[in-house]
């Protein structure tokens, strides 16, 4: 077999690709409108993935903590559970939705964060709170298994079976984005746009990219709101672009409310977003218009453009989240390039079984490795030792030091890529997001030729 599928076979992690649970259910919470998650646990908990979204959109959002400390630790510490929400409610007036997102230290002392729940929703909310819309809803994100991504589908699910409400069918899809970018739901709205598709976009955070208004600075939040939520159960049907992060809950209103789900593909690339046009199609019978021929048409010819004269047979390591980690390797190949390691940072034992991974393991003709629960000192480690010879890394900022250290170019994409500007505003699904894609791995490649006068020459003439 040319295309092997193994788990990492060291124990330990040496620079991981992933944060915690926790991170991906508050990163699902910052896309509801009127929500503030509290998270239980330290206050670290929060801090370090405040700043990560902070660092990766240059915006402030709000996450709160209950912030336990060691005697919580050892006795128990629902008691500031209770103490989080009344403090909560009584300084934000707005807030409607307050998901309570567990932690590695709260799953294992047992805190019951769902006992809890039901005692303020017995209690305070009828007494100090009475008349006024609180949804307190538990999540279960112990970071001692899976990582962020399987947080972010493990609290999209649970918002989603919180709310969702059997009433009249309302005509439109829900449109499950996963984690995205604000440039990817710009660009997936359009899409929907020219369609004539009416969608519910669901955790919506395209307004993360958030102007500076002069009526003063403020937090960014998303667009998904409690109706947005409550009305999934009434759709044509939902499509979950991301497997691994919304797929649960496409599944969930499927089963039970008998909506149709279709999960994927992530529409990386141009074959993957013919096809989401066409799953479109499908479940609307919205023909797709002469505009989106002609954006494709566009979009290959850029690409054509490119792949002889420069992306061909590179070789590229890829990590990053599951879902775009497996659309850019698809979207490589398409390019005649080499992806040749892809890194999945989790201990998902079900990616073996994914059907995009089978179908690289039936396609590649050359030695490509797919290493799951992953770090990124499988990647380094390859290159230094190993001698792994790589012309491309795509992944994100977490991994700039391995580019740096060891010359190799990279394109930063996914999440977090603090280390260069603005590139939450860039689309890498549709066909812009493809032209996006080819034409900064182009650009990279570019600057690298220049930089290692390695037929930097060529560029005068093709
Ligand atoms: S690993 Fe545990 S302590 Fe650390 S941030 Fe995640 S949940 Fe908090």
């Amino acid at each position: 077999m040319f295309c092997e599928v193994k788990a990492k076979e060291r124990i330990g992690v040496i620079n991981p690709i992933f944060t915690c649970q926790p991170c991906g259910a508050q990163y699902a919470s910052i896309g509801i409108k009127e929500c503030i998650g509290i998270v239980h646990g330290g206050q670290g908990c929060v801090m370090f993935v405040r700043l990560l979204f902070s660092q990766h959109f240059k915006e402030s959002f709000e996450l709160a903590s209950s912030s336990l400390h060691e005697d919580g630790a050892v006795f128990g510490a629902t008691h500031r559970v209770e103490e989080a929400v009344d403090v909560l409610l009584m300084r934000y007036p707005h807030v409607k939705v307050i998901p309570i997102i567990s932690t590695c230290s709260t799953e294992v002392i047992g805190d019951d964060i769902d006992g809890v729940v039901l005692k303020l929703n017995n209690g305070l909310l009828k007494e100090k709170y009475a008349g006024r819309e609180v949804h307190l809803i538990p999540i279960h994100t112990p970071s001692f298994k899976g990582s962020q991504v399987t947080g972010y589908d493990v609290a999209v699910l649970d918002f989603v079976s919180h709310f969702a409400k059997k009433s009249e069918p309302n005509g439109k899809i829900n449109l499950i984005t996963g984690w995205v970018n604000p440039g990817d739901v710009t660009a997936l709205k359009h899409l929907l746009a020219e369609m004539q598709v009416p969608a519910t976009v669901l955790f919506e955070i395209e307004s993360f990219d958030s102007p500076l208004m002069p009526d003063g600075n403020h937090v960014s939040h998303g667009d998904t709101t409690i109706a947005d939520l409550t009305d999934t159960a009434n759709a044509l049907g939902t499509i979950a672009l991301n497997r691994y992060e919304g797929g649960k809950a496409a599944r969930y209103l499927e089963s039970e409310f008998d909506v149709p789900a279709v999960i994927g593909p992530t529409p990386i690339g141009i074959r993957n977003t013919d096809t989401f046009l066409h799953n479109l199609k499908k479940m609307t019978g919205k023909p797709i218009p002469e505009s989106l021929v002609r954006e494709r048409g566009i979009a290959i010819d850029a690409l054509t453009d490119l792949i002889h004269m420069f992306l061909a047979d590179k070789k590229v390591a890829i990590y990053g989240h599951p879902d775009l980690v497996i659309g850019l390797a698809q979207f490589c190949l398409d390019l005649e390039m080499k992806p040749v390691l892809l890194l999945l940072g989790d201990d998902n034992t079900s990616y073996p079984d994914d059907p995009r991974i089978i179908e690289l393991q039936k396609n590649v003709d050359y030695k490509m490795e797919i290493i799951t629960n992953a770090d990124l000192w499988e990647l380094e480690n390859r290159i230094k030792n190993e001698g792994l010879e790589l012309d491309l890394i795509l992944g994100h900022s977490k991994g700039r030091f391995v580019s740096i250290d060891n010359n190799i170019p990279m394109v930063r994409v996914g999440f977090p890529t603090y280390d260069r500007a603005g590139l939450y505003r860039h689309p890498v699904v549709g066909y812009a997001g493809a032209i996006w894609l080819a034409e900064a791995m182009a650009n990279t490649i570019f600057t690298d030729m220049e930089y290692k006068k390695n037929k930097e020459w060529v560029l005068n003439v093709w």
